[in-house]
């Protein structure tokens, strides 16, 4: 910030200025639909809501952001007027402030630690940033930068999650050649084929994936690497360097009895064929839900509150999310569990899935449980549920979903040589993303686990910073 801009910030007069909360879609149309929660902003109101932030020069906001945003520098210039040149701000650190302004949690970063929300409301730093974002989109979309000249690298790329496409995109800005491998039929990873409309419209990866084709860079769809072909082939196909940006997309299962009955879906299997075209999915996935009266939820973080609210979607006329602990240990964002309240869900806390019932035909027609109460924390920090003896009761249901975290595929560590896992069975890597195996680099939820989009993101810039030293090493090795 400017000197002169520092003297022309008045804080006493900034914080009277009220919150301005986004409109939202009214919760009994919204069930109806899948479109976005959030109406967005107008110009006016975006600036307003700018002009909240103090402009506090130790801008704890930047400190909480894992990628480092300058947020007072953006919301100044929107403030001012100048939206792209705040669209430029953001960019300049975050490959995707459409999405991350859509579905960071903002409450755990940026605004839990902004000064003005020690006084009042947080300013609204995620829906500012996705304002300004779409206002980019909508003015034209991002300038396609003067590449620099060929490096003659290639680099494959598996997954195109968020990891996957922040890496091509650095790569292809620093010009190494990239191709991305991705299993699904299109592309986006847990942003497509997870993560529901009503929480971010799909136009946003389509946006991301035209930019990458204007950089040139080259797409794959429908092949599974380590399967249809391994890492070492892909060296032998002459890559000089592959990342690995596979997720952790294996759901974990529930293991009591009666898990394979008719009606019990995985999430993601229940996430995509509710809420995706039939041509966006495999053969296999292609016929729509069809989601009985009572739908029971098994699980309490984030895609347990995106899998009730599509069963709502899906027309569902009971859904309830079913959680072995309390709303206070529960991992997702608390605006989502709100969401889910105000569109009806009905949340069952402290309560143990032990056993699944089947009625006809194999199909399940209810779930047994056991109430728990809170004991001593566990290794998460969070106080584990003690089942209680004797209060076993039936919930019925005709749909039900386990939705209790993720977990890093094997087939990568069955069909690489070398490449090291984790002790959580992720990839092991340095700080920088290196793995195990010379020329193999991985970020995001595949070393991580099952975490956070903008994580992945700050992870892959990293990699892809790595990546890039490693090329750059091998060439003038060869020179
Ligand atoms: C339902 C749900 C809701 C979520 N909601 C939020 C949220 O609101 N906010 C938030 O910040 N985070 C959320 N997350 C977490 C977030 O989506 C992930 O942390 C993030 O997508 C990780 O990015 P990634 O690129 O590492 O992996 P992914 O997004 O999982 O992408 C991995 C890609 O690799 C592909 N792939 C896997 N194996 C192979 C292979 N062998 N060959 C080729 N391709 C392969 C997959 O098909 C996929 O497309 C949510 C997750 C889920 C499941």
């Amino acid at each position: 910030m400017t000197e002169t801009t520092e003297t022309k910030i008045d804080r006493k007069a900034r914080l009277k200025i009220p919150f301005q909360p986004v409109p939202k879609q009214d919760p009994k149309e919204r069930v109806k639909n899948w479109d976005e929660v959030y109406l967005g902003y107008d110009l006016a109101t975006a600036k307003l809501e700018a002009t909240r932030c103090i402009q506090c020069p130790a801008a704890p906001c930047i400190k909480a952001c894992p990628l480092d945003n300058d947020i007072p520098g953006a919301l100044l210039k929107l403030e001012e007027g100048d939206v792209l040149g705040a669209a430029e701000v953001f960019r300049s650190t975050n490959p995707a402030p459409d999405m991350c302004g859509r579905l960071c949690p903002q409450e755990a970063l940026c605004e839990g630690d902004c000064v003005v929300g020690k006084v009042a409301i947080p300013v609204a730093i995620g829906k500012l940033e996705a304002f300004i974002a779409d206002q980019q989109q909508a003015m034209g979309g991002r300038p396609i930068p003067q590449l620099p000249p060929p490096t003659g690298r290639r680099v494959a790329i598996v997954g195109s999650g968020p990891a996957g496409l922040a890496v091509a995109e650095q790569l292809a800005l620093l010009g190494h050649g990239v191709k991305l491998f991705e299993a699904w039929p299109r592309p986006g990873g847990v942003l497509r084929y997870g993560i529901p409309g009503f929480k971010m419209d799909k136009r946003h990866i389509d946006d991301q994936v035209d930019y990458l084709h204007q950089l040139g860079v080259q797409f794959v769809f429908n092949v599974r690497v380590g399967y249809d072909v391994t890492i070492d082939e892909l060296f032998d196909q002459g890559f000089d360097a592959v990342f690995l940006g596979q997720g952790a997309g294996q759901g974990n299962r529930l293991n009591v009895p009666g898990q394979d009955l008719e009606g019990i879906y995985m999430a993601t299997e229940f996430l995509v064929r509710a809420n995706l075209p039939p041509e966006e999915l495999p053969n296999h996935l292609r016929k729509p839900i069809e989601t009985g009266k009572r739908v029971v939820v098994i699980g309490g973080g984030d895609t347990a509150m995106d899998c009730v609210r599509s069963a709502l979607r899906t027309g569902a006329g009971e859904v309830v999310c079913a959680y072995r602990r309390t709303e206070a240990e529960m991992g997702g964002r608390q605006e989502e569990r709100q969401h889910a309240h105000e569109e009806g869900v009905l949340f069952h806390y402290l309560t143990i899935p032990i056993r699944f019932v089947a009625g006809d035909n194999d199909c399940v027609q209810a779930v047994r449980f056991q109430r728990a109460e809170l004991g001593e924390p566990d290794e998460s920090g969070r106080r584990k549920p003690v089942p209680v003896i004797g209060s076993e009761f039936e919930l019925e249901a005709d749909t039900v979903v386990i939705a209790i975290g993720y977990k890093v595929e094997k087939l990568l560590f069955q069909t690489t040589p070398d490449l090291e896992a984790s002790d959580g069975g992720a990839v092991a890597t340095d700080e920088s993303g290196q793995s195990s195996r010379s020329g193999v680099f991985a970020a995001g939820d595949s070393v991580r686990g099952a975490d956070l989009v903008v994580t992945a993101l700050a992870d892959a810039k990293r990699a892809a910073a790595a990546i890039d030293r490693y090329l750059r090493q091998m060439k003038s090795a060869a020179a």
